[in-house]
């Protein structure tokens, strides 16, 4: 009898610590919707910084910029940490198709991978040869590759629901074709774009050369641009010509930029939120990621405004250089590890900035059935999805230090139309979608900041 009067004790007593917290989600909730400054954080990073490639002069405005924004929000405490960053530069870039019968070369809609070597303005002429898949590629011989232009036809799958994994599914055509074909002498390499779109956007999107090969320019085409080039391969002979500036330029000083909200319990252990401030030389980088940059600055804006001083630290990191080379990411690890700090738990918000669905989790089973006995606070906003477990790439060093790590999922229907292009601006942003990311972000971060994780 005790022990069943215990246990309906202890049901009150959770039901009430939930009501109480039910209400100040929804007082966080209607403070972001009614006052938050994301959306417009978002115009003034999209429009007066604009694409922030890591290494530009963009970049560096942006680093001012999100110190600034921190500011602003409230941090008790802002700060820059150093990270040297690849600068990768475009350059003028072309690329030219002469399909069989035809007299000239017509210019295509292309954008290079990021990363990639150029022809340093000259014109590489070569034969193209279409392939189907990178398996198909391993069956061919070296003489048919050796001095061709290698045209990877493998397009996005569009049957998959879950749209991340089809971009880990076509990726591998960014990351390992261009690999692949100088392995075996190729001249360069067109790629069909990674991308669920149905118009001609070429994507770009990072790269890295193996060691071993010498390195080969690499292109994108758009979804129309590989359909005509497609059929004009089945049909005869086809030559490419690429031309382009693109070259690394060696390492370039960069910060990531730090805020955060000292804890009134336990301030040496931190829950991080977070996003990258970098993005690709072309469109504004605004669902990637400046979404989740202006989310986990929404965070710290909310909290303070709110009045609530988290028991934990609450610090929210915009990251440098997770677009071509994740140094910003490790040196906020390796900073965090020779501090001696302590993250109970970091989450990151980089997959654009849509409508929240959830969140996906990669920590122990103990620490994952905590967070998913919240769901019920989070039904009436929408997240139901408990069930991913992966973090993201800006906080994959920390977990693999142990620390317990999680991700927004927005519904990313969209997301690969839009994801690396000249399209992705501050106009293909939703203003309720992004705070709505915003809320789902600083209500977990109440939570595991007033609760810890065990
Ligand atoms: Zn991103």
């Amino acid at each position: 009898m005790k022990a069943k009067l215990l246990a309906l004790a202890l049901l009150a007593s959770t039901q009430l610590y939930a009501q109480n917290d039910s209400l100040t989600m929804r007082k966080l909730s209607d403070d972001i919707l009614l006052n938050g400054t994301c959306y417009d954080n978002l115009r003034v990073l999209c429009k007066q910084v604009g694409h922030r490639l890591s290494g530009s002069l963009q970049a560096a405005k942006a680093v001012a910029w999100g110190q600034q924004a921190l500011e602003a929000a409230g941090a008790d405490k802002v700060w820059l940490q150093a990270v040297d960053v690849p600068h990768w530069v475009r350059g003028k870039e072309r690329l030219s198709l002469r399909f069989e019968g035809e007299k000239t070369f017509k210019d295509v809609k292309v954008l290079s991978i990021g990363n990639t070597v150029g022809t340093d303005g000259k014109v590489l002429e070569a034969p193209v040869v279409i392939v189907k898949s990178i398996e198909d590629f391993r069956l061919m011989n070296k003489e048919d590759v050796k001095g061709k232009i290698i045209f990877f036809n493998y397009r996005f799958r569009q049957d998959l629901v879950n749209t991340f994994e089809g971009y880990g599914d076509a990726g591998k055509y960014r990351w390992l074709a261009p690999n692949m074909a100088a392995a075996q002498g190729a001249a360069g390499v067109i790629i069909r774009s990674v991308s669920t779109g149905t118009d001609d956007e070429p994507h770009t999107g990072s790269m890295r050369y193996a060691d071993t090969v010498k390195p080969i320019p690499a292109v994108a085409i758009g979804n129309h641009t590989a359909d005509a080039l497609e059929q004009a391969c089945i049909k005869g002979n086809v030559t490419a010509q690429i031309q382009s500036d693109c070259k690394m330029l060696g390492t370039a000083r960069s910060y990531n930029v730090i805020g955060e909200i000292k804890g009134s319990t336990y301030p040496d252990k931190i829950v991080m939120v977070g996003g990258h401030l970098d993005s690709w030389d072309v469109g504004e980088g605004a669902h990637d990621d400046g979404a989740g940059c202006v989310q986990s600055i929404e965070v710290i804006r909310a909290l303070k405004a709110a009045g609530i001083r988290p028991k934990y630290t609450v610090r929210a990191v915009l990251f440098m250089n997770e677009e071509n080379g994740l140094k910003g990411g490790m040196a906020y690890a390796d900073s965090a590890k020779a501090a001696r700090e302590t993250h109970i738990f970091a989450i990151e918000t980089d997959a654009g900035g849509f409508s929240p669905r959830g969140f996906s989790l990669e920590m122990k089973p103990e620490q994952r059935a905590q967070i998913t006995q919240y769901k019920k606070l989070f039904l009436p906003y929408g997240i139901y999805d408990f069930e991913q477990v992966h973090g993201g790439a800006d906080i994959s060093p920390l977990m693999k230090q142990g620390v317990p790590v999680g991700g927004l999922i927005p519904d990313a229907q969209r997301y690969f139309d839009l994801h690396h292009t000249h399209a992705d601006v501050f106009e293909a942003v939703n203003h309720r979608e992004l705070k709505m990311g915003a809320v789902a972000l600083t209500n977990l971060v109440y939570l595991v900041s007033k609760y810890g994780l065990r």
